[in-house]
């Protein structure tokens, strides 16, 4: 399948391995460049020892098959991210530090007033970088990464989804410090509640914040509950969550969230970043100019629009070779070229319209952190 940009910029990664996984064209016409689903787990012979090691002493209560299906499908690991990898959101980066990695890595620092937050909310425009962020806040602060998507909750694994929940959260304390990342977390903490709300999901929603109360719950009398150490250190639980549709969260949840930091599209310099870190990967012919050229003609473009843009871009060069290009050698194919991407930018658009754009901004305004 087609690999994260952030893997390509690996710079240990082999040079044909870096251009191929850079030139896997995106599947769909659109310009979602999104991995389709998160890697499952790799098949690492340590991390089966591992699971053998959590399934054996599994926290009471805990549902086996749940807890299979977690750490089978929900836990990541390998496949990391790190700050660098993303382009800007310095502001975001920022609280994600002060917020989990420093009380992850020092929790002895983070106590009384500075009490770490237990939960932090992404939103934004899609293909912002919000899930980079999730991942890169795991492999910084060492932890262990559970990332589901709360639509799934709500219809892949309807029917089971409380156990689920309630596996989750026991898990996220016996395998802490560890992120629990909810993507699309509206479509779990929706306002349209009432009876136009399924009755599963409505089952699921209170149970997930009943879990999340308890974690913080736990946290704070850490000091004093030797049995609460026992089922794993509650204080080192943080609930991620990512929306694009902030506003459908209701009231109660959102203020949940003490931390809302809003991931906006990147601006100028921030689209030069993320262009010329795509281009040092590829032979290309670019300019200064023309990549100047290129932050204007990409404004209004998300991360992954910019990604798909460069994909595309890089196809040009084997476009008008048709079959010929089976029997050519590298050094034959001609570099990617401005030209290139003015051909594309024909069918590749920003996914968030102007308008769409202010929704987010007004958002922001009156509920979130910028930057
Ligand atoms: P979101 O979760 O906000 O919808 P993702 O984090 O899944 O977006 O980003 C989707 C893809 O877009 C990434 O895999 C990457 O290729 C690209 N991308 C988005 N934002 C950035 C960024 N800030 N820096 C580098 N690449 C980005």
């Amino acid at each position: 399948h087609a690999r994260p940009y952030h893997k390509a910029s690996r710079r240990k990664q082999p040079v044909a391995e870096r251009i191929t996984s850079n030139l896997t064209p995106s599947e769909s016409s659109s310009n979602d460049v999104s991995e389709p689903e998160f890697p499952t787990a790799s098949e690492s012979k340590e991390w089966r020892a591992r699971v053998a090691r959590i399934m054996k002493r599994l926290p009471k209560g805990v549902d086996e098959a749940a807890a299979k299906q977690i750490l089978n499908e929900i836990v990541i690991h390998g496949d990391e991210v790190h700050w660098s990898d993303i382009a800007g959101l310095d502001a975001a980066k920022s609280a994600l530090k002060e917020t989990v990695v420093y009380p992850f890595l020092r929790p002895d620092l983070f106590m009384g007033l500075r009490e770490p937050a237990r939960g932090m909310l992404l939103f934004g425009p899609p293909g912002t970088g919000k899930t980079m962020l999730a991942r890169a806040v795991a492999t910084e602060s060492k932890s262990t990464f559970f990332a589901i998507s709360a639509s799934s909750l709500t219809s892949k694994y309807l029917g089971e989804s409380e156990k689920l929940v309630r596996a989750l959260f026991a898990l996220a304390k016996a395998l802490a410090p560890s992120i629990i990342f909810v993507d699309e977390i509206d479509s779990l903490l929706s306002s349209r509640s009432g009876s136009s709300e399924h009755e599963a999901t409505r089952r699921i929603k209170t149970e997930f914040l009943i879990q999340w109360s308890d974690l913080a719950r736990a946290a704070a009398g850490r000091e004093t509950s030797e049995k609460d150490k026992e089922k794993g250190d509650a204080s080192r639980v943080l609930v991620l969550a990512a929306t694009n549709l902030p506003w459908a969260i209701d009231e109660a949840a959102r203020r949940r969230f003490v931390r809302r930091q809003y991931i906006p599209l990147p601006e100028d310099h921030v689209r030069a970043v993320q262009i010329r870190t795509l281009l040092s990967h590829q032979k290309h012919s670019l300019s200064d100019g023309d990549i100047d050229a290129l932050v204007q003609l990409t404004n209004g473009f998300s991360g992954s629009d910019i990604t798909a843009l460069a994909k595309d871009a890089a196809m040009g060069p084997l476009r008008s070779l048709g079959e010929k290009l089976l029997h050519m050698t590298m050094d034959e194919i001609r570099p990617m070229s401005f030209v290139d991407f003015e051909a594309s930018l024909v069918s590749i658009r920003p996914s968030v319209s102007r308008q769409g754009l202010k929704q987010y901004e007004d958002w922001a305004q009156e509920f979130g952190e910028r930057g």
